[in-house]
């Protein structure tokens, strides 16, 4: 610990005895920025809700139909962030379950399917630029195409942040920490398809009620408990954190 610290783990510099891994998109915030842009700019529901099952079912790679859905919106990105301030909105319980983990040194990491210009764009407008600054992110770039600008129709495209059929291969994220011989307690909280290859990785992951990663948690017997909010997360966590449950016994599955 201390000045031997790897540089790749960055969440254990306080010493934390627990760390809170996330998606983002319809888990910090109450719909999905990806999904609303192909719903809504690019080719719409019913190819958008074809390609998650696609994956969810194990037909295709996330990496492809993610890339499919995005080439869609050809909109200049700068209106796509405005419409997108405009529309998403946070989870109701998220902002007093960061200022908690914050003053009780566990901390956040954004582990994110989707692209972080994005995601540091809606954190600043929904919770104010010091948390989007402050806050660790590993999610997949923007970048401009054929030399345009991304503010141009047709201008900008996704960039991956791995070689893996996820583009952002989550586990990649967690294993290094849940690796190591001393470590800490590791959570997840996620949704859907994105989270898939995060899943099994940590001590107890949280699946939002009525989604796509409850069913694939039954399917593959991976333990979970699930939340309809933030405020289930943060009453979980707190509980766990005072000694006054452990890890196994929250894993109730579906509610
Ligand atoms: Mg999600």
């Amino acid at each position: 610990m201390g000045s031997t610290l790897p540089i790749a783990l960055p969440a254990l510099q306080t010493n934390p005895k627990f760390i809170f891994f996330t998606d983002f998109d319809g888990t910090i915030t109450q719909q999905d920025s990806n999904d609303f842009m192909t719903d809504n700019l690019g080719f719409g529901t019913a190819l958008r809700k074809k390609g998650n099952e696609d994956v969810l079912y194990g037909r295709r790679d996330f990496r492809g139909s993610f890339q499919e859905m995005l080439d869609s919106v050809t909109t200049p990105f700068d209106e796509c962030i405005d419409l997108l301030c405009k529309n998403i909105t946070l989870d109701p319980g998220f902002k007093a379950f960061f200022e908690w983990a914050r003053e009780n040194n566990v901390p956040i990491v954004v582990l994110s399917g989707g692209m972080t210009p994005v995601i540091r764009a809606l954190l600043a407008h929904m919770l104010g630029q010091e948390a989007a600054d402050t806050l660790q992110i590993v999610s997949n770039d923007v970048a401009p195409r054929d030399g345009k600008s991304i503010n141009e129709v047709g201008g900008w495209q996704v960039v991956f942040h791995d070689d893996s059929g996820f583009g952002h291969d989550k586990s990649l994220e967690i294993r290094p920490y849940a690796s190591l011989e001393e470590r800490p307690v590791l959570f997840y909280a996620g949704d859907g398809v994105s989270d898939l290859s995060a899943a099994k990785e940590t001590d107890l992951l949280f699946a939002k009620a009525g989604r796509d990663l409850v069913t694939y948690c039954e399917k593959e017997n991976v333990p979970f408990t699930t939340f309809e909010n933030f405020s289930d997360i943060h009453e979980t966590i707190k509980d766990i954190v005072a000694g006054k449950l452990s890890v196994k016994a929250a894993a109730t599955g579906r509610k």
